[in-house]
């Protein structure tokens, strides 16, 4: 990094990161290298904070399409996130990174509740603040909840680490012509409906001028060289 005062970026994470080569739950090892990554990362320059989906663990969308009431679903997959933020909090103080754990949703006995003014304070003391359960509102992914934080607390980008390298122009896994894009426009993500984030997530930072870069944060290595603008990924942004 250039610039003297450290930049602000909210990483956000898919909970299937975490499950590592399983299919479901928290893989120890894998969010051991994860804190590792995200070490590096803060140590390199930036002050971060996390967001961690919880779809290793249960999704609302899915309880509600076998039957259960969307918002009673919703609440289990955001205790989900929970989860997640804990064993990553976890990780991360056992490789010597301080770590506060904000909740949407507050459970004193655990972790702090969400208060901007004091995640801001964390962050600006070199800790790491992840924020648990979301919004704390059904009906949301954890999209929404990180373009929202990184809005809340003027980041200047907003990352997104998940298990493909970036947008493509058709699903790569289905159609092997799929182009992926270096760059797109947060209009051109909307309007094509390019799957990325939710689309009121994209708004969101359109509207706040946050970038959101999207890469496979499952290769190791790979946060640090797309912090460096060198990693695969999309970048969305206002001009392609
Ligand atoms: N969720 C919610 N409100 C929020 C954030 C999350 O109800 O503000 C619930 C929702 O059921 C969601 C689940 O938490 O499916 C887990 O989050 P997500 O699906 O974003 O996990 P990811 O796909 O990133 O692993």
């Amino acid at each position: 990094m250039t610039s003297a005062s450290p930049k602000r970026i909210l990483l956000k994470l898919s909970g299937e990161v975490l499950m590592g080569p399983g299919h479901y739950g928290i893989d120890p090892d894998t969010v051991h290298r994860l804190a590792l990554e995200v070490r590096a990362a803060q140590e390199s320059g930036f002050e971060l904070c996390l967001v961690i989906g919880g779809g290793n663990i249960f999704r609302g969308m899915a309880g509600a399409a076998k039957g259960m009431d969307r918002a009673q679903a919703d609440s289990i997959g955001m205790l989900a996130t929970v989860m997640n933020a804990l064993a990553m909090q976890n990780a991360l103080e056992q490789v010597g990174v301080d770590t506060r754990v904000q909740s949407a949703i507050p459970m004193s006995a655990i972790c702090e509740p969400y208060i901007r003014r004091r995640a801001i304070r964390h962050l600006e003391k070199g800790r790491i603040v992840i924020f648990a359960a979301g919004l704390g509102s059904p009906y949301f992914t954890t999209d929404t909840p990180s373009a929202v934080r990184a809005a809340e607390l003027h980041c200047d980008a907003l990352y997104k680490g998940t298990s493909v390298d970036g947008i493509y122009d058709a699903d790569p896994k289905k159609v092997a012509t799929a182009k992926r894009f270096d760059r797109v426009t947060y209009d051109q993500v909307l309007t094509q409906n390019l799957k990325v984030m939710d689309a009121s997530a994209v708004a969101l930072c359109r509207d706040n001028a946050i970038p959101i870069i999207v890469f496979n944060i499952r290769e190791q290595g790979n946060l640090a060289r797309v912090l460096r603008g060198k990693g695969v990924s999309t970048t969305v942004g206002s001009a392609a």
